[in-house]
């Protein structure tokens, strides 16, 4: 059976599951307190934080200590960047062409501002040159240059993963920090940030069905980082976000099947739905958008050629099927996507592409029917 509507932009934002909804309810009645309070009503407030932290802790192999709630991913990403730079004032930025509009719009703002940043392009497929990242890392140790990288475990416009452990392994050869936007990849794939040599982390609640407003950074505890708004709370500022923090903990529970192992049911099941629907668009004469096998399961990001991206986008919406051009952070922006562009391809390639981002609701058919819908939308643009 169809479903009434086909949401497929899950790489935008995830509906909360219901346990995250019961713990939200809860805290807001019941956890009102205000964590920095030394009585009970206080106490329990403080205990769902550190139970959060705990909890979360073991997933990425730190200590809770390391751990900092933000309001999302984009509080964490210029928390992670700009706090680094106030604790290393002559420090460098090395940072890939298809970062987050947040992250890129923070560079632009540091070069403008005379702080040097260093670009890194990518191959047509979405990864990384480590060749042109080896040298530029090999130049800033010559040169004595602290620097930070920062580069994303995957993309979220069209879900490539990038190669972190090599990545990270060469930063720290030539004495770097490395910093990774975790957003998109954490929803789908276990993180261990020793095993994968993360020094900073960032991520957001609302990617892994947690409610939005709440995001995490970890920041290895040797690494210096300096507060960017300041308060009571110490890196972070103000009073905790008790709900958000609980819930947060809660949808880190759901990924995962026990304290270490993740649920990796999900992502078979995507993985299958994603090759899929793949084969459906390709069978179309439509191509896919970078990497195919090192892509995160949920994501296919579509190019229309000739048809501009926002239609096809209004189009499906018109049938009841969710998707969005580029990021969604970005939809309402007329300019074509950095990331396709960085790819190689031009601006009205860019700005034909789609993303459909899935998760496990979707059904077959529904994935029939929007093939359907891309069908006749074809029929009428030829
Ligand atoms: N980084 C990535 C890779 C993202 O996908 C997003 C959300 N689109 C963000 C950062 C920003 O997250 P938030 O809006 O929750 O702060």
């Amino acid at each position: 059976m169809m479903n009434k509507y086909i949401y497929m932009d899950t790489a935008a934002s995830t509906k909360p599951s219901d346990n995250v909804i019961k713990e939200m309810i809860h805290c807001a009645k019941d956890i009102y307190g205000n964590p920095s309070s030394i009585h009970d009503v206080g106490f329990m407030a403080k205990e769902k934080i550190d139970i959060a932290k705990e909890n979360i802790s073991k997933r990425l192999s730190c200590s809770p200590d390391e751990l900092y709630f933000t309001t999302g991913a984009t509080m964490s990403n210029n928390l992670a960047i700009q706090g680094w730079l106030k604790a290393n004032p002559n420090g460098v930025i090395v940072y890939s062409s298809i970062e987050h509009n947040d992250i890129m719009m923070l560079i632009k703002y540091l070069k403008k501002n005379g702080i040097q940043c260093i670009e890194i392009p990518v191959d047509k497929y979405g990864f990384v040159d480590i060749a042109v990242f080896d040298k530029v890392l090999n130049n800033l140790k010559e040169d004595n240059k602290k620097f930070l990288v920062t580069i994303q475990m995957a993309n979220n416009e069209i879900g490539v993963i990038q190669h972190t452990s090599l990545l990270s392994n060469i930063t720290h050869n030539y004495g770097g920090v490395y910093h990774t936007d975790a957003t998109q990849y954490i929803a789908h794939l276990p993180i261990d940030v020793d095993f994968f040599g993360i020094d900073i982390l960032s991520m957001s609640g609302q990617k892994i069905k947690c409610v939005k407003g709440i995001g995490l950074l970890y920041v290895r505890s040797d690494i210096e980082i300096h507060p960017i708004i300041f308060g009571e709370q110490g890196l972070i500022g103000g009073t905790e976000n008790v709900i958000g923090i609980s819930c947060l903990s809660v949808a880190f529970n759901e990924l995962y099947k026990s304290n270490i192992e993740m649920d990796f049911n999900n992502y078979k099941t995507l993985l299958l739905k994603q090759h899929y629907f793949i084969k459906a668009i390709e069978s179309l004469g439509l191509n896919i958008v970078g990497d195919k096998l090192y892509r995160l399961p949920n994501n296919i990001c579509v190019m229309f050629k000739n048809i501009d991206g926002g239609n096809v986008v209004q189009f499906l919406n018109d049938k009841n099927i969710y998707t969005s051009t580029g990021s969604a952070c970005s939809s309402h922006v007329d300019e074509p996507s950095h990331v396709i562009m960085a790819l190689g391809y031009s601006d009205d390639e860019a700005s034909s592409c789609v993303r459909f981002t899935i998760d496990d609701n979707i059904t077959y058919d529904d994935m029939d029917y929007v093939v359907n819908m891309i069908k006749m939308l074809l029929a009428i643009n030829y």
